[in-house]
């Protein structure tokens, strides 16, 4: 299995201990800094921190981080600049697997024109991005996201993420891929399981978003259990699991 987006850094070496276990071979996890940031070497740090430390202490415990880098839109009050350099280079060196999570949160000026930009960068260097929708707000902030996407970058190159059963209708008709996450306070696996039962499997990728807030490091394996358990077909159930996450990332795993 993989869990397509999580935050490795704020968790600890029993959570990816437990998700090996539970059969999860790979996870991805993403940027973002729960803390306030003065000055953007602290934000830089923090991407550095999970390309050399976070992967290496999951790989620890078996599980395999692949790792998407960016500026969340909640931590972009900063000069990005240095953040952009490092993100060319990161691609360059096959280092990250996407740019992510970017996206938009209170809808600053900030915030757009980092997201815009991030959009950029990822059409100039063929990237895949994981654009985060914030918990308030959704529908109006996903609505923007959905106009600004086809203007930067083609949006088969997109995952766009948290999508839930209110916003689903909103972003079923856009040719990005669509993040389920599966979450206490968030999104029962029911709810997962009901959007993949009306829209199909092809275009769903299923994660945990496990940080530093309410989680369930298992919340992937118990959501493909459960599609087990309810009967659904095996090749459906593969797709959602770990094919379609292998195929958009192009992560050569299995
Ligand atoms: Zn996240």
């Amino acid at each position: 299995m993989i869990d397509t987006h999580i935050h490795a850094d704020s968790r600890s070496g029993e959570d990816f201990k437990e998700m090996y276990l539970a059969g999860i071979n790979t996870a991805i996890t993403c940027s973002f800094y729960p803390y306030k940031i003065e000055h953007e070497m602290i934000l830089l740090n923090h991407l550095n921190r999970i390309l050399e430390l976070d992967t290496a202490r999951a790989n620890e415990y078996g599980l395999d981080l692949k790792v998407a880098l960016g500026i969340h839109p909640a931590n972009s009050n900063i000069n990005p600049e240095i953040i952009f350099e490092n993100l060319y280079e990161w691609i360059e060196t096959k280092q990250i697997v996407a740019i992510g999570e970017i996206g938009l949160e209170d809808l600053t000026e900030n915030e757009i024109a980092i997201f815009k930009k991030q959009l950029d960068i990822a059409d100039e260097t063929k990237s895949k991005v994981i654009i985060h929708t914030p918990r308030k707000n959704k529908k109006e902030v996903l609505k923007e996201i959905i106009e600004i996407i086809p203007q930067h970058l083609d949006e088969s190159q997109a995952v766009i993420d948290h999508i839930n059963p209110h916003v689903i209708e909103d972003a079923v008709n856009t040719d990005c891929m669509l993040g389920l996450t599966v979450q206490p306070q968030k999104m029962e696996k029911e709810d997962a399981i009901a959007i993949l039962d009306e829209y199909g499997f092809e275009r769903f990728l299923l994660n945990s978003d496990i940080s530093n807030k309410a989680s369930d490091p298992l919340s992937v394996p118990k959501t493909v259990r459960e599609l087990e358990r309810l009967g659904y077909d095996k090749n459906n159930i593969n797709k959602v699991s770990h094919e379609n996450g292998e195929k958009f990332f192009r992560l050569n795993t299995f």
